[in-house]
């Protein structure tokens, strides 16, 4: 393929993107494909000799297309929606185009400055901290991540070392080293307090200072029973002791952590010799939409020296309207938080903003210094590499930049109102035969629901049947044992009628059921 050939079939690439949503409607949610159906389609081994383009473009429908979940169908109802706008379309394609890597500020000005820029604009729509905006005078800064679960993990090796830092200053880890034993074989320890590592040069061993694995033995990270398994993920990854703390009904009638339960895991911890370290608050829980409540929760981090990171994946981008913003109340007690653009906010996947309140502690604990990477700007420029997992990194910000100039915030702000105004409609329209109850009550999208007088296996048969049936897609979870069905206002094409449809077939499937 050359540059000319890229430009006629580049074109149709795009024609074949905008039927696929003309036409997206006239699809069901789920493909009828079991595993192993690409074996069919797609040989063993790859072609010996290079084949016609013409060709793989045939095989876009059969293959691909026929064989994908349409998480954009207007009766998607599952998980949480992933985000979709022509604009960042149109910005992938741009990224992918350039395809440079900015990992350092010299490795692509133009990525690093639209980043930090396009980030303070949404700190400013959204109502966040001016202490997290790039152009802040403090040690706050803000970086797209690829998703939550990368920023959670991020959080997690970030308080750890935090805490590991905090630990290593004190005199009373001196004393410990001094009675341990602990350390001793390091290398001037101690007056290296301010490198990442520290290593034998005869031997070539690094012992990482921040990351100092003797030091974070006892530590004790917490979340709520409902977090999302990335939490977990995360702290497994990181090899640091996890307390899920129970849930109670509380905030708008769902789950969340409540500030007796955190403080009293934090005294029982102590006195079992742990050390607390971090809280994970939830803002927005996958299983139903509950939040732990980050004003009430946030005073206690502080006052216990613990790290609190919020994950508000989906719901965070709701705070971008007046009437939500209460998702985002105690936002100052937070050292860092993230949510995903590309779950609620019209810009596709991939892009999880993330703020920290002390991205300076954080770039020093993440830095790993090589030759090829040093340049003349770097005590001077951001170099986003010291605040990720990854060297390498994409062009995400054109997204957010081509999606908040060219569409506006207004019109993402009128999808979430939408969206949140059609899952009001179902969460009555649900209750309407009788045999329905709510599991706890709607909140943004997301209804949950439930048979009346029910076993789990009751709704867990519903359910099957609703997906096998695919006219409508949605999924389950449970909170406690008790099994319920999950409904999403996803697709941006749904509308009132989508809404009367899914009810339908719920009302129909359950009445030939029981
Ligand atoms: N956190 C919450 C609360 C979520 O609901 C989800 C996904 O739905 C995630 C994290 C994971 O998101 P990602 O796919 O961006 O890692």
């Amino acid at each position: 393929m050359d540059s000319q050939k890229l430009r006629t079939e580049g074109k149709k690439m795009l024609d074949f993107v905008a039927d696929y949503w003309d036409g997206i409607r006239d699809r069901k949610p789920l493909p009828d494909v079991k595993p192993g159906y690409i074996n069919d389609l797609v040989p063993a081994q790859a072609p010996a000799t290079p084949e016609d383009w013409a060709k793989i473009f045939d095989d876009l429908e059969n293959v691909v297309v026929n064989g994908a979940t349409h998480w954009h169908h207007p009766h998607f109802f599952a998980y949480f929606p992933t985000a979709l706008s022509y604009q960042s379309i149109m910005a992938d394609i741009l990224s992918g185009g350039i395809a440079g890597i900015g990992f350092t500020w010299k490795s692509c000005p133009s990525m690093t400055e639209l980043e930090m820029s396009s980030l303070d604009w949404v700190v400013d729509l959204m109502g966040l901290p001016e202490h997290f905006k790039n152009s802040h005078n403090g040690p706050g800064c803000g970086i797209i991540q690829s998703t939550a679960s990368d920023s959670t993990m991020i959080a997690i090796m970030a308080a750890r070392a935090t805490h590991v830092e905090r630990i290593k200053s004190e005199p009373t880890f001196m004393k410990w080293v001094s009675e341990t034993g602990v350390g001793k074989t390091l290398k001037n320890i101690f007056d290296r307090v301010k490198v990442n590592k520290v290593d034998d040069e005869a031997s070539g061993m690094i012992t990482p200072y921040f990351h100092d694995p003797t030091v974070f033995e006892r530590f004790v990270m917490y979340c709520s029973d409902q977090a999302h398994s990335s939490v977990e993920k995360g702290a497994m990854l990181s090899a640091v002791r996890m307390r899920k703390l129970k849930a109670t009904r509380g905030f708008l009638g769902n789950y969340g952590v409540s500030r007796e339960t955190l403080q009293n895991a934090i005294k029982e911890d102590r006195a079992r010799g742990y050390i607390p370290f971090m809280f994970l608050a939830t803002v927005g829980t996958t299983c139903s939409c509950g939040v732990d409540q980050v004003d009430e929760l946030g005073p206690v981090c502080v006052e216990e020296g613990l790290y609190l990171h919020v994950d508000a994946a989906y719901a965070g981008t709701f705070a971008l309207c007046e009437e939500f913003k209460y998702l985002i109340r105690g936002m100052e007690h937070v050292d860092s938080f993230n949510f995903n653009l590309h779950k609620a906010g019209m810009v596709n996947f991939d892009c999880s903003p993330m703020w920290f309140k002390n991205g300076t502690h954080v770039s020093r604990y993440f830095n790993v210094d090589a030759v090829y990477l040093a340049h003349e700007y770097q005590t001077t420029a951001s170099d986003y590499r010291h605040l990720q997992v990854a060297l390498g990194r994409r062009f995400r910000s054109l997204k957010i930049w081509f999606v908040l100039r060219n569409m506006g915030v207004d019109k993402i702000r009128e999808y979430l109102r939408r969206t949140e105004l059609l899952a009001a409609e179902f969460s009555k329209l649900i209750l309407e035969n009788g045999k329905f109850e709510h599991f706890v009550p709607q909140h943004l999208g997301l209804t949950c629901f439930r048979l009346k007088n029910s076993t789990n296996a009751d709704n867990e048969k519903l359910c099957n049947a609703i997906n096998d049936d695919r006219r409508i897609h949605l999924v389950p979870s449970t909170v406690h044992g008790t099994y319920f069905l999950r409904m999403v206002v996803c697709s941006q094409l749904t509308t009132l009628d989508d809404i009367i449809y899914a009810r339908d077939v719920i009302f129909e499937l359950a009445e030939k059921l029981f």
